[in-house]
Order: structure tokens, then sequence, then C-alpha cells
């Protein structure tokens, strides 16, 4: 059995900024990718908030720097997703998806969330080309044009609202004929002229071109159909935290997430650490996934001192 020091799980920026700390203060880390080696930003174009790229950067080629930054202090950075974890007793006892067996004496777990998706084909065909799950990250290219939402909570009303300050007009696509979010974003979308919330309706298709999104066919509760056009449609039906590995070891709140001691890293386990989306249902971008990598390195290094 492979015996590794710091283990880090996933390849976001939370997992490639936790192996750049901990592989600068010699705890030979060891990554191991994930399903989606990258993260999330890797199907996403343009980034343009992520500090330090003036010019801002598409972000397959900001996962790159970040992936040749933790190589650059020998980072052993490996394909292959971790399919099973026996947290009970340390070291810690983890299982690649081509059989390897490996013990840890500390685990950073930073596998990162998945946004839900309605699971339509032309939802995957426009993917980057107008279909997008972060409003905060895509918004910026919609200036002055319309766009839609799906979803009535929080996260839904949160994006309307933001899209509304960029773009001409904002369509709400909400499913039931009432929105989940809390009644202070309910009022901030009401009480912005230029979101049109959609009661009742759901989406059956994505239309576009060559150039991308140009509209959504959409089916109300009673049957009816209707076309609105659009050039960006934005997902926010929620996201699903990649925790299931470790489901009943370690403490996780009701929507999976893993719990974290206030600000640090440390879970409910001693010696695994969380950093990224896999921790955060609220904030869900790079530049906190990456300071919580940097978090959970720093206590994963104090831990394995005391230890
Ligand atoms: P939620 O699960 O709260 O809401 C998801 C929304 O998407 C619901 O309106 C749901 O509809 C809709 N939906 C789900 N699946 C589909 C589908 N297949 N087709 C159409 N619509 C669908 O997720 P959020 O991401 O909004 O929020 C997650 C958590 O984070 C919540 O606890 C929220 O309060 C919190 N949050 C808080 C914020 C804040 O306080 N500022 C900001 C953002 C999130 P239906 O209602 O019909 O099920």
């Amino acid at each position: 059995m492979e015996h590794i020091k710091c283990l880090i799980i996933g390849s976001g920026p939370a997992g490639y900024t936790a192996a750049i700390y901990a592989a600068r203060a010699n705890l030979s880390p060891v990554v191991y990718e994930g399903i989606t080696p990258g993260g999330q930003l890797t199907t996403t174009t343009e980034v343009e908030n992520f500090p330090g790229y003036p010019e801002g950067v598409s972000g397959p080629q900001l996962m790159e720097d970040l992936r040749k930054q933790a190589l650059r202090f020998n980072t052993d950075i490996r394909r292959g997703v971790i399919v099973k974890a026996d947290l009970s007793s340390r070291p810690f006892h983890l299982t690649t998806d081509s059989g390897d067996e490996l013990e840890a004496e500390a685990l950073i777990i930073s596998t990162g969330a998945t946004a839900k998706y309605l699971g339509l084909e032309s939802e995957q065909k426009f993917r980057g080309m107008g279909v997008s799950a972060c409003a905060t990250c895509d918004g910026f290219f919609y200036r002055r044009k319309d766009v839609a939402v799906v979803g009535g909570g929080d996260t839904a009303c949160e994006e309307a609202t933001y899209l509304a300050s960029i773009c001409r007009k904002v369509y709400m696509i909400v499913r039931k004929d009432y929105l989940r979010a809390s009644k202070a974003m309910q009022e901030k979308v009401f009480n912005t002229p230029n979101i049109e919330v959609l009661f009742g309706y759901n989406t059956k298709e994505i239309l576009g071109d060559e150039e991308g999104v140009t509209g959504a066919l959409l089916q109300s509760v009673d049957g009816s159909e209707r076309t609105i056009d659009i050039m960006g449609f934005f997902l926010a039906i929620g996201h699903h935290p990649n925790t299931e590995v470790f489901a009943g070891q370690l403490e996780l709140n009701p929507e999976g997430y893993i719990v974290t001691e206030g600000a640090s890293g440390r879970t409910s386990v001693e010696g695994v650490f969380a950093a990224g989306d896999v921790r955060d249902p609220h904030y869900r971008q790079a530049i906190v996934a990456a300071g919580s990598g940097c978090v959970a390195a720093l206590d994963c290094e104090r831990f394995l001192l005391s230890h």
C-alpha cells in the first residue's frame, strides 16, 4: 500500500492552491484530479474576475496555469478518482478507480460541487455558447442583451438581479407558481423593472445556431408553448456537492456540503480538511475556493507538524 503524507482530492482552484502551499511546505502532496481535471472552470470560457489577469483568461488556461504552478514545486498530480474512503482511523485508507490502495496521514478534500442541469440535449450542445451555470462568471458577456435564468430559489433571484444590472431584459423561468427564495430576494426581483418572471413554465428546448443561443422554447403547465428570444440561458436550479464518498464519515450539512470549523479548513475528523465549493454553498467563486485551499493547506501543515 502506498503511503502519502498529504493527499489532495480534486483539481479545481482549491485543490491546486492547496497543493502549491503544501508543496512549498515540504508536505510532498499528491493530487488526484478527479472526474473533471481542472474542475468547473474548465467548462467556462472567459474568466475576467480572477485577480492577476488584467486582460482576462480562459477557464481552461487559468486551470493550466494553476496546475503548472503546483507542478513547479513538485506536486505529484495524478489522473484518477477516489472511489472509496475509510476515515475511521489514521492513516486514512483510500481506494482509486483503478483499484490502487493508498494510505494518507492527512487529507484535503476539494472535490467541488456540480451545477445541476435540466438534462436537455440542446443544453449540452450550447454549453459555453450561451448556456451557463454561473451568472457572476459569464453575465458580463451579455451586456445589453436579453437573457433567461431558470429556477426560483435564492440563487436564481440573486443571479437574475445581478444580470438585470448588466442585461437589457432578464426572464426568470420558474416551474411553480411561486418563488422558493426568501422574501427579501423575491422583493428585489419584483422591484427590478427589467426582470419578468414567467411562472409555471418549463424549458422544452434551447434554440440556437452556430453562433450560440438565440432563444428558448417554453412549455406552460397548461400545455401551451411560447418562445422567448434570448442570447444567454443561465441555470440556477441548485448545486450538488461531490461528497458521496465521504457520506456518513464526516459531518455534512443537510444539503451534503462538508461542515468546517469556523473559517478554518478543519472538518469533524481530525486530519481531514476541506476546501472550495465542497464546503461552500454560498460564494462559489474561484478566488474564494483558491483562498480556502490555502487555508486548508496551512491547517494541514500545522496538523502534520503536531502529529
Ligand atoms: P434551491 O434548491 O433553493 O432552489 C432551486 C430552484 O430551482 C427551485 O426554485 C426549484 O424549483 C428549481 N428547480 C430545481 N430543479 C429544477 C428543474 N429541473 N427545472 C426547473 N426548475 C428547477 O437552490 P439555490 O441554489 O437557489 O439555493 C441553495 C441554498 O443556498 C438555499 O438554501 C439558499 O437559500 C442558499 N442561498 C442563499 C443565498 C443568500 O442568502 N444570499 C444566495 C444563494 C443561495 P422548485 O421550487 O419547484 O423545487
